[in-house]
């Protein structure tokens, strides 16, 4: 009986790992075709991006049978510009930005890149030209450099020291027992918040895809990994076209376009400018809200 008991003891824990994996799974492995034998549509096309502009157009989405939680949704992402994502939690900010690598369809209504419906074409092409870092990285099990390395799997050394030192995050890693070699994950060394932020950050730059998705972190980071990650977000952010879902007032005044979403529609779209001065708007309360001098967690 005692015999019986180690392994499955251990067998509970693999399942705990798995469940784990699983959610992670759809955090990084979708993103980055990990799924080489997913099944494409019949007759679907490779997408073909020139200005990376995204469009949504009345779009409309529920989580299975369950009430709608976009209606009828439209708003463009222009090409090479930052649109901001803001809102109360549960408004759809992060659904709208699942659509985009297709973890979801909508249920009514399109998402165009470049004119492309991303519904035509395939799954590999699409996501191969998005990059997604979320608000809680994830780091596999395995090297620094690896975990880098799922960025794009072909790329050479010295183009992961680069993306590392664009990021921020040459020095920490350099500094590590084994620099490049550590390893990370469960049985690897402990990162701070801030040094995990920066090496998905390094493993977005490496993929130097046009899109980027970003769950921007509203979690506490020191003040120095803070300004790290600001700067290394700005590398990241530079010629792409960004959707992001911003909590710091920072990274929302700095946005081309803001799109302030309640309850699964938008209800306000312009630049913080224009926002702010408007006469009863939903953002020049939040706005007036905002304690002046702590330039975070605007909503
Ligand atoms: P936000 O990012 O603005 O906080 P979300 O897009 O995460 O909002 O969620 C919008 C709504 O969808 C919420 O009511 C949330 O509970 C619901 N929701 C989010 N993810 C799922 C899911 N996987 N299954 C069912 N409902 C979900
Ligand atoms: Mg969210």
């Amino acid at each position: 009986l005692l015999m019986a008991y180690e392994p499955a003891k251990r067998l509970a824990k693999l399942q705990v790992q798995m469940e784990r994996a699983v959610v992670n799974a759809r955090m990084i492995y979708e993103i980055l075709d990990m799924q080489p034998h997913q099944r494409e549509k019949p007759g679907a096309t490779d997408l073909v991006v020139s200005e990376a502009r995204i469009e949504f157009r009345g779009v409309s989405f529920a989580y299975g049978n369950n009430e709608a939680v976009l209606k009828g949704i439209d708003f463009v992402a222009e090409g090479g510009k930052t649109t901001a994502l803001v809102g109360p939690s549960g408004a759809g900010k992060s659904t709208v930005i699942t659509l985009i690598p297709r973890f979801y369809d909508p249920s009514a209504g399109g998402i165009l890149i470049d004119g492309q419906n991303i519904a035509d074409v395939t799954k590999s092409s699409l996501r191969k030209h998005i990059a997604y870092v979320s608000q809680q990285p994830y780091l596999f099990e395995g090297t620094i450099r690896d975990n880098i390395r799922y960025g794009r799997p072909e790329a050479t050394d010295a183009e992961i020291e680069e993306a590392a030192r664009l990021a921020y995050a040459h020095d920490f890693i350099k500094a590590q027992p084994l620099g490049y070699d550590t390893p990370v994950g469960e049985n690897g060394v402990t990162l701070s918040g801030g040094q995990r932020q920066r090496l998905s950050i390094a493993r977005a730059l490496v993929r130097n895809a046009p899109i980027l998705l970003l769950d921007e972190a509203t979690s506490a980071l020191d003040t120095e990994s803070e300004a790290a990650v600001q700067k290394a977000l700005d590398k990241a952010m530079t010629g792409r076209t960004v959707v992001v879902i911003a909590h710091r007032l920072s990274t929302i005044m700095k946005a081309n376009k803001i799109i302030v979403m309640q309850a699964g529609t938008i209800a306000e779209e312009g630049t913080h400018d224009s926002l702010a001065q408007r006469q009863d708007g939903i953002y020049a309360r939040l706005n007036q809200l905002q304690p002046k001098a702590a330039a975070d967690d605007f909503i």
